[in-house]
């Protein structure tokens, strides 16, 4: 369909054209006309906004052989070659995949060179705040003392991962994002220009989901063209975007329930590529489980029969306390996204936990494994023992399951006295032996408190595995906290490193 490429056909050829960064036009408009162009410019922003639109459009202000103009001509051939993507002088960089030290020493190696026909080698980096620390050390040290014939335009949506000597040398500007008015203004252009039958409330529906990104609204354009088969309305449109969400739902659903963290993660980032709000995705996470559950336990929802034996399927697996389980997590996540400084993380830890949370020993094998073990007492097949002991018949991983259920021990003890649940929350479960759990507290005042009240905590411990043990704590150097572990396993995954930590 010829309508996949809007993103790439209506891209704007000349300022007046961009949407929305009217202070970063003109400004730069200004400089050309003027004739004061800086060497190095930082142009940050969300993604999806213009920020590679305008660095182009600034290279062929640059070369245009009637310029440096404030209006390239689009019609010469630096022009032409800016706009086919193929000029020399104009080299487009991915700071993701091209972060090392190798490449920018190349990136130094070119720039001594002269232009190849143009008037200035423009050097495009996208997404910048990627590269190492020698490949910033590098680029700096052409920064410092740039050719004359060279122009540096970074381009980040993490500014702030730009290192502060980068950007010191940089001229920045910030892109902002665009407001529904403004993409539904220029959809609606485009499908004029297409010839697209359109209704504006559908195109309005598009300019909200796409959450300031032209580029992601202009990709759903593109796809409700090809669902509506040519009309857009706003039904089809909101069928669309309600059949993205729910097969990719399914399909986290699906991954979590198996147990698949990477699957899970990779589900979330298609989500986030696909431009689906995390807030509404998050909540619509909650809802899934909500209906596996209900499916469950023999209530189905009111959906179409083909949607409740498809969640039908995927209750099969599991157990009624896992659905519910996972539940409870997912709303937790749903409910905590909102305010997150991170919304993305927090998704992607909270699916890695889900997806963790059943590959440990379920609630139901548990309670299963508790009535193989009174069926035998009572039958006298196994030694008596005192009850204290019965921890003993289970195998050694349950330190494991344990302290992957220790958050609910510790929500338990902070319904009876909030400050000692705190505490447990800071201590972790670190051996398990003879009935006896050993709590690590790293200082002395939460051990101290925890082994007065470990009465509270051995009660609460019975009411969340049915086991009666003791408890002591004790003082030593604690492991990260939980949030830790998994946001390192989650950069691990992403092969990623913390660049900048909040808060
Ligand atoms: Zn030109």
């Amino acid at each position: 369909m010829v309508y996949l490429v809007s993103a790439r056909k209506w891209r704007p050829q000349k300022f007046e054209e961009i949407v929305g960064q009217e202070h970063v036009r003109v400004t730069l408009q200004n400089a050309l006309r003027e004739g004061k162009v800086a060497h190095a410019y930082l142009f940050a922003g969300p993604r999806g906004v213009g920020k590679t639109t305008v660095a182009r459009l600034l290279a062929k202000a640059l070369n245009c052989e009637h310029g440096p103009t404030p209006a390239p001509c689009n019609t010469c051939p630096q022009c032409t070659a800016i706009t086919q993507g193929s000029s020399m002088d104009v080299l487009e960089i991915d700071g993701a995949s091209n972060r090392g030290i190798d490449e920018v020493r190349e990136l130094r190696e070119s720039a001594q060179l002269a232009p190849a026909g143009g008037r200035y080698k423009v050097y495009i980096i996208d997404e910048v705040h990627m590269l190492t620390t020698p490949a910033f050390n590098a680029l700096l040290k052409t920064l410092e003392e740039p050719p004359r014939h060279v122009v540096f335009i970074l381009a980040t949506t993490e500014p702030h991962q730009v290192p502060p000597t980068i950007r010191s040398r940089c001229q920045t500007f910030n892109f902002r994002r665009l407001s529904v008015g403004e993409i539904a203004g220029r959809l609606s252009f485009i499908s004029e220009e297409e010839g697209v039958e359109v209704e504006e409330e559908a195109l309005v529906l598009i300019a909200r989901k796409a959450e300031g990104s032209m580029r992601d609204a202009q990709s759903l354009w593109d796809q409700a063209v090809a669902f509506g088969e040519g009309r857009v309305s706003l039904r089809s449109v909101q069928e669309m975007l309600g059949l993205v969400e729910e097969d990719l739902l399914f399909r986290l659903g699906e991954a979590i329930l198996k147990g698949d963290v990477r699957r899970g993660l990779e589900v979330v980032e298609e989500a986030f590529d696909r431009g689906v709000s995390l807030g509404a995705f998050a909540d619509g996470l909650t809802e899934h489980f909500r209906n596996l559950l209900a499916v469950k336990v023999g209530a189905p929802p009111d959906l179409p029969e083909e949607e409740v034996a498809r969640l039908r399927e995927q209750a099969e697996a599991r157990s009624e306390e896992d659905l519910a389980r996972l539940l409870v997590m997912s709303s937790d996540v749903a409910s905590e996204l909102p305010r997150s400084p991170a919304p993305r993380l927090r998704l992607e830890v909270g699916v890695v936990r889900m997806a963790k949370a059943l590959t440990s020993v379920s609630v139901e094998e548990m309670l299963a494994r508790l009535g193989r073990l009174e069926q035998g007492l009572k039958e006298g097949t196994s030694s008596v023992r005192e009850p204290e002991q019965a921890t003993e018949v289970h195998p050694p991983k349950d330190l494991e399951e344990l302290k992957g259920r220790w958050e609910e021990v510790a929500d338990l003890v902070a319904r009876r006295s909030p400050r000692l649940g705190a505490f447990l929350r800071e201590g972790r479960p670190r051996r398990l032996e003879d009935g006896m759990l050993e709590l690590a507290f790293g200082s002395t005042f939460h051990r101290d408190v925890v082994n007065r009240q470990r009465r509270v905590v051995e009660e609460a411990l019975k009411e969340v595995f049915g086991t009666k043990l003791r408890v002591r704590a004790l003082k030593e150097e604690v492991e990260p906290y939980e949030d830790e572990r998994m946001l390192k396993k989650v950069l691990e995954l992403f092969d990623g490193e913390i660049v900048h930590q909040q808060g």
